[in-house]
């Protein structure tokens, strides 16, 4: 299989909005690109900081202050099933990597927001909260999250059931993108 790798070069600036989910769908969902049979896409952000995760390869969080913390384990399951026990619930003994707590901002397009920098996830309720989004809406948001928390980039190249794709809202399984990028941010832990 030939791989094809993109290291997205990511600036100071789009760190920040690395993770505004919303972007595309407040374009009406359109892809960037499309995935091309037999290739694999890696999307990672590079620079520094990088990602959430500890020297230890450990990110320990703290999502009881959000409402959607049931979701928050499901999706922490869900990549700590393809490499286990990165993702650790902060237990008051460890530093705290991340911290996954609400915002409601009806005039963001953003879904919710990752800050490498300040080591923080934001949910927004305005969105979340929303009656024509359903379960898998709530959890595929989540765990895109936890994938940027990872150092996981957007990836609208590939797959179109990447969950590191933006707008996809439907698929909460990893892709072989969404694993392949993985194992290329696990690397550089
Ligand atoms: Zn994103």
């Amino acid at each position: 299989m030939q791989v094809k790798v993109f290291l997205k070069r990511a600036l100071t600036a789009s760190l920040l909005s690395a993770a505004l989910l919303g972007v595309a769908a407040a374009f009406g969902g359109a892809d960037c690109g499309t995935s091309t049979d037999g290739t694999t896409t890696i999307s990672i952000i590079t620079g520094i900081p990088h990602d959430l995760v500890d020297s230890g390869k450990h990110c320990d969080y703290d999502s009881n202050q959000s409402k959607y913390d049931s979701y928050v384990k499901t999706a922490v399951a869900t990549w700590n099933a393809y490499k286990s026990g990165v993702f650790r619930p902060d237990d008051g003994k460890v530093l705290q990597d991340v911290r996954i707590s609400d915002v409601d901002k009806a005039g963001d397009n953003a879904f919710a927001s990752t800050n490498l920098q300040l080591g923080t996830i934001h949910l927004n309720k305005a969105h979340l909260d929303k009656s024509s989004w359903n379960y898998n809406n709530r959890l595929k948001t989540i765990t895109h999250e936890l994938g940027h928390a990872l150092g996981l980039d957007e990836n609208n190249d590939g797959l179109p059931t990447n969950v590191m794709r933006q707008g996809q809202l439907e698929n909460i399984s990893l892709s072989t993108d969404d694993k392949a990028s993985y194992d290329a941010a696990y690397a550089r832990y």
